[in-house]
């Protein structure tokens, strides 16, 4: 059975101890609440801020069910890049896992799907788990785009990958004009994206791989629309942004399966 999922995306946000408060609140609601007693027996990802993250795998250690995830990392391994951070130094800081793809980083930072394929790649070398995101402007929306947007983005993103390879990767669907808006994809649009995204996977792949892969919506979701789009078929949990930032929003969130 494929797992469910529920990732917080802190973004810029939160002071250092701003952000362990954050951690430990949810950490302390999952001691509480063991997330393999909740329905689906969800997993959390925290991708915090990269100065934070050592800090906050630190405090996550050993909770059964929680990891801590950097928001990007650079597509080489070292060297003179400034300002970055690689893959080596997300597992160093104890981190499992790192976005790739975020759609403020392919919108403020220019990064193309050649890019992403780099990443991800380099992510799999250091035993990072990509979440990998893809999804469409509104104007694809609208002109009836999005499923060739999509399919484009993760055939050049990711399905250069072997079959073992693509099944340590999770997707997340980011429609962008859901992101940080407040408008939130309708449950039948986020299945129907959900379900194409399988079939292309099921093409590429085969239908076990299909079935195993992890696809999180994100966009505007949470603890009031969380339960109805969680419940389609093939929508696995969700990458949540705004309320991901209080502890009681997204330990709500997750109680949504
Ligand atoms: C995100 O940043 O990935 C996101 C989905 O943000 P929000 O939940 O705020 O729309």
């Amino acid at each position: 059975m494929r797992k469910k999922i529920v990732a917080g995306n802190w973004k810029m946000n939160l002071r250092l101890e701003e952000g362990l408060k954050l951690a430990n609140d949810i950490i302390a609601f999952v001691k509480e609440h063991p997330l393999k007693s909740l329905k689906g027996k969800p997993e959390m990802i925290l991708f915090t801020p990269s100065v934070h993250l050592s800090s906050v795998a630190t405090a996550v250690g050993q909770t059964e069910g929680v990891s801590a995830g950097a928001q990007n990392c650079h597509n080489q391994p070292k060297g003179a890049y400034t300002g970055e951070i690689s893959a080596e130094m997300i597992q160093s800081a104890g981190a499992t896992n790192v976005l790739v793809g975020h759609s403020e980083r392919r919108s403020y930072f220019g990064e193309k799907d050649e890019l992403l394929a780099e990443k991800t790649k380099i992510a799999l070398e250091y035993g990072l788990r990509p979440v990998f995101c893809c999804g469409e402007v509104l104007d694809e929306r609208n002109e009836k785009k999005h499923f060739d947007v999509v399919r484009k983005q993760l055939e050049t993103g990711l399905f250069w990958l072997s079959e073992k390879e693509f099944s340590k990767i999770v997707i997340a669907y980011e429609p962008v004009w859901a992101i940080g808006t407040g408008v939130t994809a309708t449950p039948e649009q986020a299945q129907e994206m959900h379900a194409f995204i399988r079939q292309l996977i099921k093409e590429k792949y085969n239908s076990q791989t299909a079935e195993n892969t992890t696809i999180l919506y994100g966009g505007s979701c949470n603890a009031k629309n969380a339960a109805e789009l969680f419940a389609n078929e093939d929508v696995d949990g969700g990458l949540i942004g705004g309320a991901s930032l209080k502890a009681d929003e997204f330990c709500a969130i997750i109680k949504s399966f």
